[in-house]
């Protein structure tokens, strides 16, 4: 099987295709850089799209990142990113003479209106509600294949909570603090903190590549299917705070305030950190995908014990 992977040299892109090698797949990815076993976006806009099996978008200028002021140019590098790749590749896709077997989309579980007691899953309604919901809505958009494609092309937009792992994003900068015992929970920390582990969601995706993923069978309806990428657990802030304190063996009593994040970060992102939403992988499970981290322990445990 060949696949072709956008944002695939980053943090969940290098996990999914250690995942895709293992099991004998070929993995191309497509890049902003030139590079060995790489496209770039000029090459996949002048030649067309490489025939494949399967192609993942896991593109995205990084939301968090400490060392950008929150403007209007971060803005718009963030919506870009994410918006004109996946239309790119979408347009790719309806172009082939052979289009791929299946379309995944990595966006986020930012459209789902942060709350202390809704609970939501995949069929759960949703307008946009502020800057992170209308992102995912216009991302999501951007992927839609035309009619005619998308009878031969499953489609499927996986919506990840925090995504978990040693080798980058929340913990990679959450851990130092932590070791230095200067951990403690976000904002009020009773917010909901969906989350998963970098493998599981590799996992849900190679599951959403294969043919059988979907519990309805061959999924010909028009749009995506859409699947919650987050573990079964339910966890506060509070729970992951105190939880990796305790597998770390460090106190976690210094809170961050709401408003320091606001200020450090802006709050329409420090949103991110401030409130949660409490989301259920029913699909996913419904799907027949088994995780191999549903808990915070178990994940913890990989992920700062594990030996590779
Ligand atoms: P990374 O930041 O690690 O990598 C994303 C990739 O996107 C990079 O490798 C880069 O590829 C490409 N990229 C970065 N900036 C730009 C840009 N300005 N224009 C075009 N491409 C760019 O992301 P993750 O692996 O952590 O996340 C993958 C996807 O999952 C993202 O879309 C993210 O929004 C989403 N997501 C991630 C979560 C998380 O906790 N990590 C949570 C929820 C959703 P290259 O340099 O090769 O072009």
């Amino acid at each position: 099987m060949r696949d072709r992977t956008r944002g695939g040299s980053g943090f969940v892109g290098r996990e999914l295709t250690r995942l895709l090698g293992k099991h004998g797949h070929e993995v191309t990815l497509i890049s902003r850089k030139p590079g060995p076993g790489r496209i770039t976006w000029a090459q996949l806009q002048s030649d067309g799209l490489p025939p494949c099996d399967g192609a993942v978008n896991l593109s995205g200028e990084s939301i968090l990142n400490p060392m950008r002021w929150w403007n209007e140019s971060y803005r718009k590098d963030v919506f870009s990113s994410r918006i004109d790749t996946t239309r790119t590749l979408a347009h790719a896709i309806a172009a082939s003479p052979n289009p791929p077997r299946s379309w995944v989309l990595i966006t986020g579980v930012a459209c789902y209106k942060p709350s202390l007691t809704a609970e939501y899953i995949e069929d759960s309604e949703w307008t946009p509600f502020d800057l992170l919901s209308r992102l995912v809505k216009e991302w999501e958009a951007a992927a839609l294949l035309p009619e005619n494609v998308a009878q031969t092309t499953k489609q499927v937009v996986i919506r990840p909570g925090v995504v978990l792992g040693r080798d980058g994003g929340a913990m990679k900068q959450m851990l130092l603090p932590f070791w230095l015992g200067l951990g403690g929970t976000l904002g009020p920390g009773t917010q909901p903190f969906p989350w998963i582990h970098v493998r599981d969601l590799a996992g849900v995706i190679a599951h959403s590549l294969g043919p059988g993923s979907s519990p309805d069978g061959p999924d010909v309806r028009p749009g995506a299917q859409v699947l919650n990428g987050v573990a079964p657990a339910q966890n506060t802030n509070y729970e992951f705070t105190k939880e990796l304190g305790r597998a770390l063996g460090r106190p976690t009593v210094f809170p961050v305030p709401a408003f320091v994040l606001n200020a450090m970060l802006g709050s329409e992102r420090a949103l991110v950190l401030t409130h949660g939403q409490r989301v259920t992988p029913k699909r996913t499970l419904e799907t027949g995908y088994q995780y191999q981290y549903p808990d915070l322990g178990s994940a913890l445990k990989e992920i700062l014990f594990s030996r590779r």
